[in-house]
Formats: C-alpha cells, structure tokens, sequence
C-alpha cells in the first residue's frame, strides 16, 4: 500500500466522517449517546475491521491505513475513535489468539460490525495492576461460568458481545467471549464521566455467566501477558493516532480563530504570546505525527521493535495532546469553555483521558524506561569501543 492509498483512504474517511457536523457531535457527547446510525455507517464503510484480512470479511488495510482512520476518528470524536478501538482490540485478540475455528466464526461477524465487542479488562479494585483481576472461570458441563465485576468498560452498554479477561481455579489468567445476552450478566451505564462521555461506559456484574468452552480465547494462563498485551498494544496505537488528529483539530480551530478574532487592535496571531502558544502546538503534532507514522511502518512490517515504539508513541501523544488542548482553549478565551461556542472545550476533557486508558502513562513510562535503557547502555558502550579503537 502506498502513500498515495494512504491519503485516498484517509480523505474517503474523512469525508464520512464529515456527514456528522459539530453541533451532532456535541450533542453526543451531551446526551451521553452513541446514535447507532453512526457505528453503522462506520460498518457500512467497512471501517470496523479493516486491517482484518479480506478472506475473513475485513478490508486487509495495513497499520498505518488502521492509524490514519484513527486520526480522523479523533479528530471527529474521541468517544467515537474509543468505541472503534476497544472493538479493534477484540478483533485483534481473536486474530492473534483465537483457533482457526474461532477466526472463522467470530473476525467476520466483527468486522463486518454484524457484531460489536466490548473488551472487559479493569475491575473495581484492579486497574494498572491487572495481573491482579479477580474474576473467575469455573468449569461446568459445558464450558465454564464466568463470575466477577468489571468497571469503566466502554462501550458494554451496547456492545453485543465483552472479551473478559478472568482467572481459573487454579489461578491462571484466561480471556473469553461473553454475548451480552447471557443470563447472569448486568451492565450499568456510567455517566457524568470527565471525558469520552459517548463511549457508553458500563459497568458490569457477572453472576455465574455460562459460556461453552469454545468461546475461551488463546491459551490458558496466557490471558493477559499475551492475549490482552496484544489487544493494547493495538489499542495504544488506535489512541496515539486518535490524540494526532485532535491535536490537528485543535491547532486548525486555534489557527482560524486567532486570525478572527481581534483584541488591541490586532488579530489574536499578531500577538506574539499567541504565536509561541501555536509554534509550541504546531511542533507537537510534528512530532507526534512522526512517532505515530514510525510505530506503525514497523507494525506493518511485523518489526518486533513496534510495540515499544507504539508504546512511546502513545506516551509522547498523549501528554502533548493534553497540553495541546490546553493551550486551544486559552487561544479561544470564554468560547474555549463553552461546549455550543468551540469544540476545544470537549478535546481539553477527552484528551486527559487518553493519559489513563490502554495502560496509564505512568505505566508507559516504566515499560519505556525498562526497554530503553539496554538500548542506550549497549549503545554507550559501543561508542566506548569504537572511540578506544578496539573492534
Ligand atoms: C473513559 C475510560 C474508558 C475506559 N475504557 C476501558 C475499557 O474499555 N476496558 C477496560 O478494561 N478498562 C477501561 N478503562 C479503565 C482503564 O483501563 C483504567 O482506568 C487504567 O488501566 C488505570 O487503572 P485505574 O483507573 O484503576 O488506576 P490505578 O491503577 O488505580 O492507578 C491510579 C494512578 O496510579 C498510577 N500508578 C499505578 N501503579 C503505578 C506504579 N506502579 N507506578 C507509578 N504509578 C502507578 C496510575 O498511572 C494512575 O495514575 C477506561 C477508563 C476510562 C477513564
């Protein structure tokens, strides 16, 4: 695929995306809702499984088309890039865990958006630490019950279907398939949250919830140091991309604000205050725009460095998005706090949240710092090698 597709596909998105107007996409956000016209339409478009491959009903689009659909997710709604990434990460764990069978059955349903996933990992007592879940898998005559509590799960409330994330008797970590009709299952809308307030949250009681072993995903004890660690790893690149287009959304409504908009006689860009706030966004989205390109390139070629630059790439993301937004609304004064007047005041609330999902920051930053740092010794004490002139 080359740049020329790349831009053709992310222009076919955009124009798609460009039916819901600002006002609609406040008022989601407003009502807390999702309308399932939008997800739809999204599905329509084949855009709910596109990296997955053609013979299992995806478009067989690599990352980096996977990312730019993301940054124009983004850069419409951060509720709505969220839905379509924890719907991405389900796909991904039954790509890369699920038996022939299970691709079979379930990455077509999915992709085609026929239907809609849910990944059920945080608990109310265990977020970061999810080694730590506490939900269970008993085995039963026909596969397993599943019992526990899930929180903060985007989505549920609509979704047709939750990959949770639970333990076995004997304590080994296991991911499974939970239709949302089970008998057993309640889920709670969350509301009233900072940001994200059209991801649907729900919260989610598991009551003796019976699944057939078929629908448990991977290999057992490998339910969150592989199945799950992939699933983010995507997730962390669906939200990398996601925060590069809300840093463009929030740069180009600055930018044609500040040039609108005149205080002392000048326009808000005459001002040279104002035009170091922009020069400090305009070289964020630079960088994260080349750390969010690189992560993928090497996702598309299967290098096994791309999920720590994925990982970098959503840490770096992340925090300049959230200062981005920051300073968005500062350029646009009052109308920056008001949600009818300006989209910024919805990119300052969703952005923050971007630093806790798939793996907080802090979480980001101990994985980077654990990784790099045999990079840079190796690569001190080479530059020591070659400098004493040994070989
Ligand atoms: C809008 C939204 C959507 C979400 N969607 C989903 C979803 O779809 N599915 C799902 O499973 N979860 C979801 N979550 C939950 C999210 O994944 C968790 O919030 C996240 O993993 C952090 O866990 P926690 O909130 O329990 O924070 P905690 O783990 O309690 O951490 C609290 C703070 O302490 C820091 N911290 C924790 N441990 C350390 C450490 N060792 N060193 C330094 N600092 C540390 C954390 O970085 C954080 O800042 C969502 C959350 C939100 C807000």
């Amino acid at each position: 695929m080359d740049r020329v597709d790349h831009a053709q596909h992310r222009l076919e998105v955009a124009r798609l995306l460009a039916r819901y107007s600002p006002a609609e996409v406040a008022a989601w956000d407003k009502s807390e809702t999702m309308p399932d016209a939008v997800i739809a339409s999204l599905a329509e478009a084949g855009l709910l499984g596109s990296f997955v491959d053609s013979s299992h009903g995806g478009g067989g689009r690599d990352a980096l088309s996977f990312g730019l659909l993301c940054a124009e997710l983004g850069q419409t709604s951060m509720s709505l890039l969220s839905i379509v990434t924890v719907h991405s990460m389900v796909i991904e764990a039954v790509r890369l865990s699920g038996t022939a069978q299970q691709r079979d059955e379930w990455l077509p349903l999915l992709a085609k958006g026929h239907k809609i996933a849910a990944f059920a990992l945080t608990e109310p007592d265990f977020g970061s630490e999810a080694t730590g879940i506490q939900t269970t898998l008993i085995p039963c005559d026909n596969g397993y019950r599943v019992s526990g509590a899930k929180k903060w799960i985007s989505y549920s409330v609509k979704a047709d279907v939750l990959l949770v994330f639970g333990k076995l008797e004997d304590g080994s970590p296991v991911a499974c398939l939970l239709p949302t009709d089970t008998e057993g299952l309640r889920i709670t809308a969350m509301r009233d949250l900072l940001g994200f307030r059209a991801a649907m949250l729900g919260e989610i009681e598991m009551n003796n919830c019976e699944i057939p072993a078929a629908n448990v995903i991977g290999r057992k004890g490998a339910g969150i140091s592989y199945v799950a660690a992939s699933a983010l790893d995507l997730g962390r690149l669906a939200i990398a991309f996601g925060c590069l287009g809300a840093i463009q959304a929030c740069l180009e409504d600055s930018v044609s604000y500040a040039k609108k908009r005149k205080q002392f006689g000048q326009s808000l860009v005459q001002h040279q205050l104002i035009a170091q706030m922009l020069a400090d966004m305009i070289t964020s989205f630079k960088a994260t725009e080349r750390l969010c390109m690189h992560a993928a390139q090497l996702r598309a070629a299967g290098d096994p460095l791309a999920a720590m630059e994925t990982a970098t790439a959503k840490y770096f993301a992340s925090t300049h998005a959230v200062t981005v937004a920051n300073l968005a609304v500062q350029i646009h004064g009052a109308v920056g706090c008001s949600a009818s007047e300006s989209r910024t005041e919805r990119f300052y609330r969703d952005l923050k949240i971007t630093e806790i999902i798939e793996g907080s920051n802090q979480m980001q930053q101990i994985m980077i710092a654990q990784n790099g740092m045999g990079e840079f010794l190796k690569s001190a004490l080479t530059r020591k090698r070659l400098l004493s002139g040994n070989k």
